[in-house]
């Protein structure tokens, strides 16, 4: 499942192939926006939370957002692909390599003046991430929140903060303690914010590895429902949560309820 590490990855694997490069081919059979044109050098890849943006010379940017089922695969001409080809939703060819991305929702173009991902919160991904973007994140999750909204909900909210994705959202509350179930309105501004500082330190150390580590020996609470807590030996339980019935995973002993559900 792509989180904002996934994507980080992926830009970092495209880049170096495609930046500086001339586009010799680009296929989107279902682009939203203008369409590069052949002949048009790539100026950078580029990571902004679960969005690959390419962004091309004269501002156009392209724009893929990778949701549950896309990803980036990078090939040379001519070899075979590891996914069917009517998967494809992007193409992009440079001299010595096909860059596919496969299955994406979401593939458009916009102009420099456009930018979609602005209404986005910070980048957590990022190395360069400041103390003022994690107090953005603080303010940007009492904005975004209504009374009744749960933290483990809130978490996704990728106009709160960029990156984290499923897995995290309960790796997170699990490694600060906190119920998923607990309403925003109920955790104090430290708590939110060490549920920030959190994610970005759980999301950059992962960033260079395809096995995800967030405690000693894998995933504390992601995935493992019905085993026993790894700090605590209380079995792990599971539940949807949110609009879109989310799976979130918690460790009743680690992270007792504070509000009446
Ligand atoms: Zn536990």
């Amino acid at each position: 499942m792509p989180e904002g590490d996934t994507i980080h990855r992926a830009a970092a694997r495209l880049r170096p192939a495609l930046a500086g490069q001339v586009v010799r081919r680009f296929e989107a059979p279902r682009l939203l926006g203008d369409r590069p044109k052949v002949g048009t050098r790539i100026d950078d890849v580029e990571a902004v939370g679960k969005h690959l943006l390419v962004h091309f010379e004269g501002g156009l940017t392209l724009q893929t957002h990778m949701r549950m089922t896309g990803s980036w695969h990078l090939y040379r001409p001519g070899e075979r692909w590891q996914k069917a080809a009517h998967l494809s939703r992007a193409l992009i060819e440079v001299d010595d390599w096909v860059a596919v991305c496969f299955a994406a929702p979401v593939v458009r173009t916009f102009h420099r003046n456009e930018d979609p991902v602005g209404h986005l919160g910070p980048d957590l991904c990022r190395s360069d991430l400041t103390d003022a973007d994690i107090d953005e994140c603080v303010e940007r999750m009492a904005a975004c929140t209504g009374p009744a909204d749960e933290i483990g909900a809130v978490l996704l909210d990728q106009r709160v903060a960029c990156g984290v994705g499923n897995v995290y959202k309960s790796e997170v509350l699990f490694v600060c303690g906190v119920d998923p179930f607990t309403r925003v309105a109920d955790l104090d501004v430290d708590t939110r914010r060490r549920l920030v500082t959190t994610a970005s330190r759980l999301l950059r150390a992962n960033l260079d590895t395809a096995q995800r580590t967030t405690v000693p020996g894998g995933l504390a609470v992601y995935g493992r429902n019905r085993q026993p807590c790894r700090r605590c030996g209380t079995a792990v339980r599971s539940r949807r949560q949110g609009e879109q019935a989310r799976s979130t995973y918690w460790c009743p002993t680690c992270q007792p309820a504070r509000s009446a559900r």
